[in-house]
């Protein structure tokens, strides 16, 4: 028998990823499946960042890069930071990677010790806790629910921390939830953060083009500049401009985190690909009137499906600042069901008895709520959401 690592068996697969596979295989055996679960937009890239990558073919740029990236997108990182974040970051405090995915794999890799506590808001993405357990982290867990948008408070915060604490993660706009921190929300949360200097702060901003709230889009540098020099930003080209099979995500920040995050990439990816860094160049530098016209579509889907999941008797929705996801609770038809005990009982017997795929909220931390993802069509939200009620009923 093969033995394998007790660091591979501290981890599981990606939930999300796993319920998108089973959607699929149903659908292969020839069962109607409406996929609710993937964490992707349903656009195609637009055409003129699909021409620069054809470009960069024919151009041969089918080599190695530098490890972290090339020059030209390098350099387009760091006008889009000045231009969208205010935010100033020389060339050595740039590196790009395999998808935002492999910037937070990196940073674990190359800043957690064996026993470091890690924390991490509820409902998170996926990745954070299982990335931390890799690196033989301790994944602290602060749980923000509906009643407070799903959003952790100073006080949450501060008691959280102890002097193992070496990592805070923030994301938002959040998956699964929707939800963004607000500039006030965030001064709060520097405030304690202050207090701790020996934490440093990452900060998930891959949604930040999805976002539709009144206030401008921001971070925790925005609200808090003096924390610039323990603060990694963490973005990517995934979810703005409908990337996410090219793989390029980036981070930003202290130059030594940077350059050791870079020398794990070294030993393991080596650079994302050339092809993919060509067109992300053209992603970030090119027309950015694509972000427009997707997130437009998204905010009329989002208001769609609130209001009829709104209509459910036992589910209640927020409505969300961005992302293309909802959260509902459905807390009040577990009440009603009681065959069903939890939110995985839910998912799963609405996948087999009205093939529709949805992710459960335990998947993210928080029980009683499953995640919608509104990346497809509006007929397949329709459908879906008469199926769902239909299953409720
Ligand atoms: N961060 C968050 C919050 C995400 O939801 C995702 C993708 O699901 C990522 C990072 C990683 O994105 P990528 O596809 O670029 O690896």
């Amino acid at each position: 028998t093969i033995k394998l690592s007790q660091r591979v068996q501290n981890i599981k697969p990606s939930p999300t990823l796993a319920i998108t596979a089973r959607a699929a295989a149903l659908r292969a055996e020839g069962k109607d499946v409406i996929g609710l679960g993937a964490g992707e937009p349903d656009f195609d890239t637009p055409e003129h960042i699909k021409q620069a990558a054809i470009e960069a073919i024919h151009g041969g740029k089918t080599k190695y890069t530098p490890v972290d990236g090339t020059a030209d997108l390098k350099d387009a990182i760091i006008k889009k930071f000045s231009r969208d974040n205010g935010l100033e970051y020389a060339a050595n405090q740039v590196l790009v990677s395999v998808g935002g995915k492999q910037s937070f794999f990196n940073l674990a890799q190359a800043f957690i010790e064996a026993g470091d506590e890690v924390i991490i808001p509820a409902p998170y993405w996926v990745s954070y806790p299982d990335m931390t357990l890799l690196a033989d982290g301790v994944p602290v867990i602060i749980e923000a629910g509906q009643e407070n948008q799903f959003k952790i408070t100073p006080e949450q915060l501060e008691a959280a921390i102890t002097d193992k604490t070496k990592l805070f993660v923030i994301n938002s706009p959040s998956n699964p939830t929707g939800m963004a921190y607000s500039l006030k929300e965030l001064e709060a949360l520097g405030e304690v953060l202050r207090k701790h200097p020996n934490i440093l702060i990452a900060t998930d901003d891959m949604y930040e083009h999805i976002y539709w709230a009144d206030e401008p889009f921001c971070n925790i540098l925005n609200a808090c500049p003096d924390l610039y020099e323990r603060t990694l930003v963490m973005n990517g080209v995934s979810k703005a401009y409908s990337m996410t099979g090219w793989r390029i995500g980036y981070a930003a920040g202290p130059a030594p985190l940077i350059a050791a995050m870079k020398k794990v990439q070294s030993q393991s990816t080596s650079n994302p690909a050339s092809i993919s860094q060509a067109a992300a160049v053209e992603a970030l530098n090119g027309d950015q009137s694509c972000i427009k016209t997707m997130l437009a579509e998204f905010k009329k889907r989002h208001d769609f499906v609130v209001a009829e999941l709104n209509k459910m008797p036992g589910v209640d929705s927020l409505e969300t600042d961005g992302t293309f996801y909802v959260f509902p609770s459905i807390a009040g038809v577990l009440e009603n069901k009681p065959d069903l005990n939890d939110d995985m009982d839910f998912a799963e017997a609405l996948l087999v008895e009205k093939g529709v795929a949805v992710v459960p909220g335990t998947a993210f931390g928080l029980k009683n709520h499953i995640r919608l993802s509104i990346a497809t069509s509006e007929d397949n939200l329709r459908n879906a959401l008469i199926r769902i009620a239909e299953f409720i009923a």
